[in-house]
């Protein structure tokens, strides 16, 4: 991926499940090494946009991932670009270890490499999954399964990595540490994370550009200052208060 700094640009992205248009006409870019959420109610796309970015559902519209059109990349040239984190995660009964192991996949040729193996202790480390490593993802909690995911997500050197509500299943200790690191990726490697989130402000504390969607339309897009009363109302129906804490917006029912 070279050029501009972009890393992703939609144009016109649309996309229906049977004859139901969920997705209608997205236009954004987001740029190499920015943390970009996407927020908006249930059911707004936001899934099903992650899910067109990552090659597994096929939109309408052009979609770019650097200069290269998403539609001509083959599934192991896209794998190399994009680590997808899923709101839910199938479980199997690989170890930590194995399955962090099978991020490396698009990168194998003829097996194995010492480099492979370097790559993967590092997302243990990262994720201080160190304990876990030869445990079963069976026998792991909600959280911790959530950052195994992550850390293969990570193994796999993604230059942009989309995480659908990574946060939701981890106590505010881990969604702490894994908004730190996630962060830390991003401003020392460059890579572009594309998170969805419930949460205004985590999504606050962390973005340097949001997406509010609604019923499959962007309402708003820009910076953490488009988490305003009228905005939230707009896409939430609900009022709210905002206030300013350490420069970013809070949000707080009123
Ligand atoms: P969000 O992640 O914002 O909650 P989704 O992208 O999951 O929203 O869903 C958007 C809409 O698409 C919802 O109305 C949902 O019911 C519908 N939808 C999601 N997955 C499917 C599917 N596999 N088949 C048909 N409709 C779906
Ligand atoms: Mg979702």
């Amino acid at each position: 991926m070279s050029g501009n700094g972009r890393a992703i640009k939609a144009q016109g992205l649309r996309f229906s499940y049977n004859s139901r248009e969920i997705l209608k006409g997205l236009d954004f870019e987001i740029r190499k090494g920015e943390m970009f959420f996407i927020v908006g109610p249930n059911g707004s796309g936001k899934s099903t946009l992650l899910k067109c970015l990552n090659g597994i559902l096929k939109p309408r519209g052009a979609v770019y991932i650097g200069k290269d059109e998403l539609c001509k990349l083959s599934k192991n040239e896209l794998a190399k670009i994009i680590g997808y984190v899923p709101q839910r995660s199938e479980i199997n009964h690989l170890t930590v270890f194995d399955t962090i192991l099978l991020g490396r996949k698009p990168h194998l040729k003829w097996g194995i490499s010492d480099r492979d193996i370097e790559v993967v202790n590092k997302a243990i480390d990262l994720l201080e999954l160190n304990e876990l490593a030869f445990r079963r993802l069976t026998e792991l909690s909600g959280g911790e399964l959530q950052k195994v995911v992550i850390a293969r997500a990570l193994a796999q050197e993604p230059k942009i990595i989309l995480l659908d509500e990574p946060t939701n299943n981890l106590d505010l200790k881990n969604q702490i540490e894994v908004m730190k690191i996630l962060e830390r990726i991003v401003r020392e490697q460059g890579i572009s994370a594309v998170i969805t989130m419930h949460d205004l402000n985590v999504a606050s504390l962390y973005a340097d550009t949001i997406v509010m969607l609604k019923d499959g339309k962007i309402v708003v897009k820009g910076g953490v200052e488009v988490l305003n009363p009228e905005n939230i109302e707009k896409v939430y129906g609900v009022k709210v208060s905002v206030i300013s804490l350490n420069g970013k917006p809070l949000v707080v029912p009123s």
